[in-house]
C-alpha cells in the first residue's frame, strides 16, 4: 500500500510518498535487526557509548535541516522544531553517558565468598510505534536507552512523520553499526506485523491504540510500556497572579496548535473565574497563529483535515450544550489545516469536552469554589499525564500535589514540556507499563538475571 504525508500548512505539497513496508518487509528488516543486535550486545560499553556521541554528533550537524522538515511535515513552529532537534541532540548525549553507568547490583550472597549479582542485559529487538507530534524528540528518547542498553531498534513511525523518520535515521546511520537502527514507514498494518517479532514493544499514541498494542505484546508474553493521552488540568489558585498564569497556560494549550499530550485542555480556577478568564482570553488572542516557518508563530496548523474538524465539532458541541465560546471555534481559512485557538467556559465538569481528548487548540475553563473541588475536577477524568497548580503557597501547592492522581506535577509552570532526565508517564488511562525517560528506561530495554556463584572448594 502507497503512503503519502502532507505539510499540514500547505497539503498539496507531498512531503514523502513511498510503499509501507509488508509483513515480507517487516521480517527481513527483524532479521537484520536481530543479527546486528546480537553484535550490537556483545560490544563493551564504551563503545556503545562512543557510537551515541558520535550519533550526537550527527545530529548537531543537521539541526536546521531537520528543523526545516520538521516545520514542513508536521507543522511545527520553527521555535518548538528547533528546540525539539536541540532536545534530540542532548538526549542522544545522555544515554551516551547511560551506557557506562553500573550495569547490575551485587547483594549479600549465602557466605563471604559467595557472589550474588544482578545484572542486566539487553532484551535484542525494541519495537518502537511512535506519534507524529514530536517526531524528533519521541523516537530519539525510546531509541536511545535502547541502543545504550545493547538492544536493536525497529521504529514505525507514524505516517505523517514519515519523511522525519527516515532523516533522522539516516543522520544516526554513521555512527552506528549497519542495519542497527531500521524505520519501516506504514500505518497499523505495519505496526502489526513488526509486533509479530520483537521482544519488547514502547509505544506512544492514543489510548485505544495504545491498549491494543499493549494487549497484542501481553498476548505475545513481551514487555511493553504504552504513552497515551492526556487531558491536562492546571489549576489556578486564589493567590496566583491571573495575568501571569494565563500568559503560561495560554502558552501551554494553544502552542503547536494544542498538539501535546501535555498540553492543557482545562482551566480549573478556584474563587472568582473573572479575572483569569479575561486574562486568559487575552493571553490566547495575542499568540500568533500562522505559518510554522515564521519564528514569531506560537500557533500553526493541525496535522490533517480531520483534526481540524474534530476541533471545530468540539468547539460546536460545546456551544450546543450550554458552553459559551470566549474566543475561536472557526477554522482558518486558508489552505492549509489552520483553526482558531478555543476557549470555552460555562461546561459542567462531566461535558465532553471537560472529558475527553480532543487533541487540538481547545481548551476548556472550569470556576471551582475551593481546593477540594479543584482536586475532584481535576481527578474527575480517565486520564492523569500531569497537572499543574498555580499558587505562591508552598504548603498549598504539596498539598494538592499530594492529591492529584497524575504522573507529573508542576507548580507555575506549564503543564507542557518534559525534562529528559527524570522519569515521564501517567496514571489512569494515560500510561502502561514502567516509565519512560531518565533512569527509568532501563526498566523496559533491559531484563534482570541474578547469577549467583560460590568457591569451587569450600
Ligand atoms: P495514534 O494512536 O493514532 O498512532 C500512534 C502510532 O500507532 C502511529 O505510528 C500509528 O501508525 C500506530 N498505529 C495505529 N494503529 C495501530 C495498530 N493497530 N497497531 C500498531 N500500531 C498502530 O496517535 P497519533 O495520532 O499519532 O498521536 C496523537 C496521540 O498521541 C494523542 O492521543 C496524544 O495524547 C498521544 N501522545 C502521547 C504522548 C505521551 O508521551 N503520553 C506523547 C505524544 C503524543
Amino acid at each position: 500500500m502507497a503512503l503519502q504525508s502532507r505539510s499540514p500548512q500547505q497539503p498539496d505539497d507531498v512531503v514523502v510518498e513511498l510503499e509501507e513496508a509488508d509483513a515480507g518487509a517487516v521480517a527481513a528488516a527483524l532479521e537484520r535487526a536481530r543479527a546486528a543486535g546480537a553484535r550490537w550486545a556483545g560490544a563493551s560499553a564504551l563503545e556503545r557509548s562512543a557510537a551515541l556521541t558520535a550519533a550526537a554528533g550527527g545530529l548537531a550537524g543537521a539541526t536546521d535541516e531537520l528543523t526545516g522538515l520538521m516545520v514542513r511535515e508536521v507543522g511545527k513552529p520553527v521555535t518548538e522544531a528547533a528546540a525539539e532537534a536541540a532536545r534530540g541532540v542532548g538526549i542522544l548525549r545522555y544515554y551516551a553517558q547511560q551506557a557506562l553507568d553500573p550495569d547490575g547490583e551485587t547483594y549479600p550472597g549465602p557466605g563471604p565468598e559467595a557472589l550474588l549479582l544482578a545484572r542486566r542485559r539487553p532484551r535484542g529487538v525494541a519495537g518502537l510505534i511512535t506519534p507524529w507530534n514530536f517526531p524528533v524528540a519521541i523516537p530519539l528518547w525510546k531509541a536511545a536507552p535502547a541502543l545504550a542498553f545493547g538492544n536493536a531498534v525497529l521504529l514505525k513511525p507514524s505516517p505523517e512523520a514519515t519523511a522525519v523518520a527516515l532523516r533522522l535515521a539516516e543522520l544516526l546511520a554513521p555512527a552506528l553499526p549497519g542495519d542497527l537502527v531500521e524505520v519501516l514507514p506504514g500505518g497499523a498494518g505495519t505496526g502489526q506485523a513488526m509486533l509479530e517479532g520483537v521482544d519488547c514493544v514502547s509505544f506512544t499514541g492514543s489510548v485505544a491504540v495504545g491498549r491494543r498494542v499493549a494487549v497484542a505484546a501481553t498476548e505475545r508474553g513481551l514487555p511493553s510500556q504504552a504513552e497515551m493521552g492526556g487531558l491536562n488540568a492546571s489549576i489556578v489558585l486564589a493567590d496566583a497572579d491571573p495575568e501571569r498564569a494565563a500568559t503560561v497556560v495560554a502558552g501551554a494549550a494553544m502552542g503547536y496548535a494544542g498538539q501535546k499530550c501535555t498540553a492543557t485542555s482545562r482551566a480549573i480556577v478556584v474563587g472568582d473565574p473573572a479575572p483569569f478568564t479575561e486574562a486568559l482570553v487575552a493571553a490566547v488572542e495575542g499568540l500568533a497563529v500562522g505559518d510554522p516557518a515564521d519564528k514569531d508563530t506560537v500557533v500553526g496548523p493541525v496535522i490533517t483535515s480531520q483534526a481540524r474538524r474534530k476541533v471545530v465539532e468540539a468547539a460546536q458541541e460545546a456551544a450546543a450544550a450550554g458552553g459559551r465560546l470566549l474566543t475561536g471555534g472557526g477554522a482558518g481559512d486558508g489552505a492549509g489545516w489552520f483553526v482558531a485557538p478555543t476557549l470555552v467556559d460555562g461546561l459542567a465538569p462531566d461535558a465532553r469536552l471537560a472529558q475527553e481528548e480532543v487533541f487540538g487548540p481547545i481548551a476548556v475553563i472550569l470556576p471551582v469554589a475551593d481546593e477540594d473541588e479543584a482536586v475532584r475536577v481535576a481527578n474527575g477524568v480517565r486520564y492523569g499525564l500531569v497537572a499543574s497548580v498555580f499558587t505562591g503557597d508552598l504548603d498549598r501547592a504539596l498539598r494538592l500535589a499530594a492529591r492529584l492522581d497524575t504522573g507529573l506535577i508542576r507548580v507555575n509552570a506549564p503543564t507542557s514540556g518534559v525534562d529528559f532526565l527524570a522519569p515521564f508517564g501517567g496514571e489512569k488511562d494515560s500510561s502502561f507499563g514502567p516509565r519512560e525517560q531518565g533512569k527509568a528506561a532501563r526498566e523496559l530495554y533491559t531484563s534482570t538475571r541474578t547469577i549467583t556463584v560460590l568457591p569451587h572448594q569450600g
